[in-house]
């Protein structure tokens, strides 16, 4: 019996939920220990491979600062509140988001392969009872202004491949449907998922797929995340990347411009640079949106167009996330010339 679950699975089983057992492994000293949350409302999980690659007894290492709970979660804000995208406003189906005009987003599962501690889903009424995706697919289908599906979550990676590939199939079948969009975090903490048996699902579907993963340090793409994504490539299928502006982790010019330089020479297009969500327990990754067009500024001097991503915010009510980019030409007039 056990050898029919994936070794990915096994792996992922394997991921740090215990504080006192990370803090440990991360050998950090009692008077860093009491700056660690030890129960936060966002669960610690976090995979082997990422948490070999923090510094020992260090708080302000990227990777860390992304996974591991600070006190600094608990100081409130009154910007900063559990539903900040108003996710909840737009949910037609339990799992289906429509906000925007052409694409739907499926909430496909409230699992993952990592707890970010900026999610902005992290509050999100996940629906856990319905195992099927029925009611989703019929209203998919009954809506034909809807030319693509995101399958999102949590993260769609956490379905098991015979899950996936129903899914797909059923997606496949709509008529009006052009595109699938995948949106994912797996790769990052778990390559092992993308093994032969996902690779044969993705191949084995009919529409364009779009695959999008999710990273913020150049740290996070090693050689191994850089070979499945390969893989995925191989197929024809774009690979794109959507970071978060985050203080700490990837807010100075020499991380960001190595983060987007290693994007493309691994042939990943840099997609959307997001605006900080602002969720509660997140402020101490808040930054001034002029830090972000500074960045911006700095990797369209120094990399080829393509390798700038869009800087945007999701803000409620509006047809399309919220394009910050045009701030850049402003921003240049201030900018020193050396
Ligand atoms: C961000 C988002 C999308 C995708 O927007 P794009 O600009 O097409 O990447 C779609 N649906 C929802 C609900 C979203 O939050
Ligand atoms: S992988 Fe994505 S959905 Fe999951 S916790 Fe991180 S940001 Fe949230």
């Amino acid at each position: 019996m056990t050898s029919s679950i994936p070794l990915w699975r096994h792996i992922q089983r394997n991921n740090f939920t215990q504080i006192k057992v990370l803090c440990d492994y991360l050998e950090l000293d009692e008077s860093n220990r009491q700056k660690i949350l030890y129960s936060p409302r966002f669960p610690l999980n976090l995979p082997q491979r990422l948490a070999n690659k923090i510094a020992k007894n260090c708080l302000t290492d990227p990777i860390f600062r992304q996974f591991v709970p600070l006190c600094d979660e608990q100081v409130p804000h009154p910007d900063f509140v559990p539903d900040p995208v108003q996710d909840a406003c737009h949910r037609k189906t339990n799992k289906i988001l429509h906000k925007y005009h052409g694409r739907a987003l499926l909430v496909t599962t409230s699992a993952c392969a990592m707890h970010c501690r900026y999610c902005f889903r992290q509050n999100f009424a996940y629906e856990t009872q319905e195992r099927t995706f029925d009611e989703d697919l019929s209203y998919l289908s009954t809506d034909s202004s809807i030319k693509e599906i995101i399958l999102s979550g949590g993260d769609p990676l956490s379905l098991s491949d015979s899950t996936l590939t129903q899914l797909l199939t059923q997606l496949d079948a709509i008529q009006h449907l052009d595109r699938i969009r995948i949106h994912t975090r797996f790769p990052i903490g778990i390559p092992e998922r993308i093994d032969d048996s996902f690779l044969h699902l993705l191949a084995a579907c009919k529409k364009q797929l779009f695959f999008v993963i999710h990273a913020n340090h150049p740290r996070e793409l090693d050689l191994e995340v850089l070979q499945v994504l390969k893989r995925i490539q191989r197929l024809g299928i774009p690979v794109l990347n959507q970071s978060v502006l985050l203080k700490g982790v990837n807010d100075t010019e020499d991380v960001f411009l190595s983060l987007a330089q290693n994007l493309v020479n691994a042939g990943i297009l840099p997609y959307y640079l997001h605006a900080l969500d602002p969720v509660q327990g997140s402020s101490h990754f808040a930054l001034a949106d002029e830090r972000g067009h500074q960045l911006l500024h700095y990797v369209q001097t120094h990399l080829s167009g393509y390798g700038v991503p869009k800087f945007v915010r999701e803000e409620s009510g509006q047809p399309s996330k919220t394009p910050l980019n045009s701030k850049l030409f402003l921003y240049t007039d201030k900018i020193t010339v050396y």
